[in-house]
């Protein structure tokens, strides 16, 4: 399989080459050639396979380019029980009216990024050892994806991570989970400001293309390919849990902001998964809601961006969304490069003539959801099932439950575990929700945390002295 990028502008690459690569050199992202097809007999053949041995035949289509031995080594050290806490490794649950929760949110760090990120850790250090190089993360982080960068590549040979968040402006259990990493290749920068002052000074080191070569820094953001395929396997776990014949057909719900969840459903169900609607959740910040509802794309500014109760999910540029649009107008990369320059031109797009093929052709379905949904969903869910969801799955659930249809599972992707956002839970519930047993000690462990002025040169020179070389 070869990767071209969504721009038109690059030649075709392998699974490696993109892996450590961000964006394409034309600005685009990389999307495969040809999309490999799923047949009923495949899906047939895949029943009743362990997690891990799914996530290799899977992940096999994708980066061909690693023998299968290895492959197949890589995906059995990322999806063990130890690390996502059962066998199952994505546990199925009912919750009533139709729906389920697929149980994305076992992992190191509580949220469904740490599904994608234990694969991306163990393909980084297989393909930097083999290519005898190294690589320095940079990263900011206002708590979720840098916590499942850190515990992804906690102790792996060749690269070390450095992992920027604002000083006192995380919650005692988000600090005590990066902070207490005690792996010499893990750096925790806390700086003195606010997340922007972290993001902004990353942009800076990584524009400096000097100390960028020098120290060979990398990034591991949400537009990385692998983590897209990595994603593609729990649609197909979900459908064959949900399912017992080829040709029945489940419903996704996904909590979107950044489009990468859901851009994997999306790529499973061109593949040929027999998946009825994508059901896209956004919270207020509604902007992919928006586009499937009109047809016009119009990300805001931070300015505009709301501070909301599921904060992973307060996302006003949809990283992602360009690979969607790549299918949209049938591989048009011209056409691509041509609407991403008038984004920078106007500040939006129009494809509303489209817009009849959004849920016909690729099943996508749209709504948004607020605060006082989320009080109420998580009120009600726990009520009729017993099961208690966290802000963001509370999104997907609410926007789900107007698009259940008969004799089609419902499956809501689970995005966090409540305990990472215990006062919202408090809000709606009244009470608090303690951290898993195992997790119980942690904000009592010792903290590791370097602290620094809002400053880009100081941020240099602590990388430059502790880089991986
Ligand atoms: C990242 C995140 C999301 C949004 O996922 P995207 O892939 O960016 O759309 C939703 N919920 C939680 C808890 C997250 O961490």
């Amino acid at each position: 399989m070869k990767y071209v990028s969504t721009r038109g502008g690059m030649a075709p690459q392998s699974f490696s080459d993109i892996l450590l690569e961000g964006l394409a050199p034309d600005g685009g992202l990389a999307v495969p050639e040809v999309l490999p097809r799923l047949s009923a007999e495949t899906l047939a053949g895949w029943r009743g396979l362990p997690y891990a041995d799914l996530a290799f035949e899977v992940l096999s289509l994708f980066a061909d380019d690693i023998p299968a031995d290895d492959l197949r080594r890589l995906t059995r050290a990322a999806y063990t029980e130890q690390i996502f806490g059962s066998e199952d490794i994505v546990p199925l649950r009912p919750l009533g009216g139709g729906l389920s929760l697929l149980g994305l949110s076992e992992g190191p760090t509580l949220a469904f990024k740490d599904m994608a990120m234990q694969f991306l850790g163990q393909v980084f250090e297989y393909v930097l050892t083999k290519r005898g190089t190294t690589l320095n993360i940079l990263g900011a982080t206002s708590g979720d994806t840098g916590s499942a960068a850190e515990y992804a590549l906690r102790g792996k040979k060749g690269v070390a991570v450095f992992m920027l968040s604002p000083h006192g402006r995380m919650s005692a259990f988000q600090r005590a989970q990066m902070y207490s990493l005690q792996d010499p290749n893990i750096h925790n920068i806390a700086v003195h400001g606010v997340f922007d002052d972290c993001q902004d000074i990353v942009k800076a080191l990584a524009g400096d293309l000097k100390f960028k070569a020098e120290c060979r820094i990398g990034a591991v953001n949400s537009i990385n390919w692998a983590r897209i395929a990595a994603q593609v396997v729990y649609y197909i776990h979900g459908w064959l849990k949900a399912t017992t014949r080829a040709d029945q057909q489940v419903s996704f719900a996904v909590p979107s902001g950044n489009f990468g969840n859901i851009l994997a459903g999306h790529i499973a169900r061109r593949m040929g998964l027999p998946v009825r609607h994508l059901v896209l959740a956004t919270n207020e910040n509604n902007v992919l809601e928006e586009f499937f509802r009109t047809g016009v794309y119009r990300p805001r500014p931070a300015v505009q961006t709301y501070a909301t109760s599921s904060p992973s999910m307060d996302i006003s540029r949809a990283s992602n969304f360009e690979r969607f649009v790549y299918d949209l107008v049938g591989g048009d990369a011209a056409r691509v490069a041509a609407l991403w320059k008038e984004l920078a031109g106007t500040g939006q797009f129009d494809l509303s003539s489209l817009r009849p093929a959004f849920a016909s052709q690729y099943g996508f379905v749209a709504g948004a959801s607020s605060h006082a949904d989320r009080l109420a969903t998580i009120r009600s869910t726990y009520d009729e099932s017993g099961v208690l969801i966290d802000p963001h799955t509370a999104d997907g659930v609410k926007v789900a439950q107007a698009y259940v249809e008969p004799g089609v599972p419902m499956l809501v992707l689970e995005t966090a575990l409540p305990a990472k956002f215990s006062d919202t839970i408090e809000e709606a519930l009244g009470r608090r929700v303690p951290p898993p047993a195992a997790l119980a000690d942690l904000e009592s462990l010792p903290q590791r945390v370097q602290i620094l002025d809002c400053d880009a040169e100081a941020v240099k020179a602590y990388v430059r002295t502790h880089a991986a070389l």
